[in-house]
């Protein structure tokens, strides 16, 4: 590889998730990965694009891991970082803004990363945003028992919806704010603070955006299902959602408003919202490419425009290619995302239908992340997701027969004998 192509750093990308590693070699893109803490990556099974492997302890020796970056620039400079894990967020923008290297700076990683103060920030803009109250300790549960029930109750550092609970009356408050502080506590590792806020009943929908110098396009937006607690397990992603063109309008104007709001003038966003009463209501805007690189996928099937190589163009410094005309390009055909569902908890003995799945013609990844012997644990604790199932489709109407069809064709099968909990 020509020593002239820019060079990234891309933080805590499991390679067993493709998409990413594909536009950087499309773009022509050098990476240095940071793999995660608990991946092993062996050296001969690497993506092309990877051109070397450093490793970082972001969240045991944060001082040590931007020295480490800081070192490595010094003697071979890159010419940005990104990272597509929101926790790592932070991180990246405070290296970057160290570098002198493209980002989004520490302020704006701190609204899209903090709940609460990305919920400060766009009502303080006049954004649709349901009534909330942030805790600063379990017990002021009671701060937030006058908002009108029910409520959703979550970290304000959460991610994957893990510890995401709905409340349905004041009476159970108490008990299910006291359940998402020991989750923080547990899995996330870290308890600062909750945030309660009212239940936007409505469709769900992703938003795949790209920044660059302040002007914002909007690539696709997805329908997300619509699920209705109390856990939030993420489920389907089908682009492009069907919407009346006023509604479409509504989302792009709320969006863009969304990042004028929260600083974000460079890179990638991936935003959630929901639909009530036809107005758009932001759950949140993550400073990335989402899903991992799945919306990179959905992106480039729906428009023809490689997402992810954009995003990471806009990482080295270097413009993103087609942008400026203000438009969304028209789609070109439909993708979709299916989150086998865990169905169940414990260990798991089969799951059945990924190889037929593996073997459709409009299937182009199977990416199975549980496998046999695997122990999932009950909600409200998250293991993660048995597979991804990434499919290319005409419409979005097939998409949407595709995956029902995928509700009885893939199952997930436990052990009878129960599992102690961990
Ligand atoms: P995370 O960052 O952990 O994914 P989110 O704020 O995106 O947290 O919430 C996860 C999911 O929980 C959302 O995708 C949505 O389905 C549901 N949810 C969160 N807040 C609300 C709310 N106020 N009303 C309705 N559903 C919500």
């Amino acid at each position: 590889m020509s020593t002239q192509q820019p060079c990234l750093v891309l933080v805590y990308q499991r390679t067993t998730l493709p998409w990413v590693f594909e536009s950087a070699e499309r773009a022509g893109i050098r990476i240095v990965l940071v793999p995660r803490p608990d991946e092993t990556v062996a050296p001969d099974r690497l993506p092309p694009a990877v051109a070397e492997v450093l490793r970082l302890d972001i969240d045991g020796d944060r001082a040590g891991a931007l020295a480490t970056l800081r070192r490595r620039h010094e003697t071979t400079p890159f010419q940005g970082i990104c990272t597509l894990y929101d926790p790592a967020v932070p991180f990246v923008a405070e290296a970057a803004g160290l570098l002198g290297l493209p980002g989004i700076g520490r302020d704006a990683a701190l609204g899209a990363q903090d709940k609460r103060v990305m919920r400060e920030r766009l009502a303080a803009a006049g954004l649709n945003v349901p009534r909330f109250v942030a805790l600063k300790s379990p017990s002021a549960w009671e701060e937030a028992a006058h908002l009108d029930f029910p409520v959703v109750v979550k970290p304000a550092h959460g991610f994957s919806s893990l510890g995401v609970t709905k409340a349905e009356r004041p009476d159970e408050l108490k008990a299910v704010v006291e359940e998402v502080w020991q989750i923080c506590r547990g899995t996330l590792g870290r308890v600062d603070g909750v945030i309660v806020e009212e239940y936007l009943d409505g469709p769900e929908f992703a938003v795949e955006s790209l920044a660059h110098r302040g002007q914002v396009t909007v690539c696709a937006i997805g329908y997300k299902g619509e699920p209705e607690g109390p856990y939030f397990e993420e489920s389907v992603y089908r682009a492009p959602a069907v919407l009346p063109e006023a509604v479409r309008d509504a989302i792009r104007r709320e969006v863009i408003a969304a990042h004028t709001a929260l600083g974000i003038a460079y890179g990638p966003t991936h935003t959630e919202l929901r639909l009530r009463g036809g107005r758009p209501y932001l759950l949140e805007l993550g400073a990335r490419i989402g899903g991992s690189g799945v919306s990179g996928y959905i992106v480039r099937n729906v428009t023809g425009r490689d997402f992810a190589a954009d995003a990471l163009r806009i990482a080295t410094g270097l413009p993103p290619r087609d942008f400026g005309t203000g438009r969304t390009p028209s789609a070109t055909g439909a993708a979709a995302n299916y989150i086998v569902p865990c169905g169940g908890s414990g260990r798991i003995t089969a799951i059945h239908g990924l190889d037929e799945v593996r073997a459709d013609p409009r299937v182009d990844h199977v990416v199975q992340m549980l496998f046999p012997g695997d122990v999932v644990r009950p909600y409200p604790h998250f293991t993660g997701y048995p597979a991804f199932i990434l499919s290319r489709h005409t419409s979005t109407a097939e998409a949407e027969e595709f995956h029902r069809a995928l509700e009885t064709a893939i199952s997930v099968e436990y052990a009878s004998e129960a599992v102690a909990e961990a």
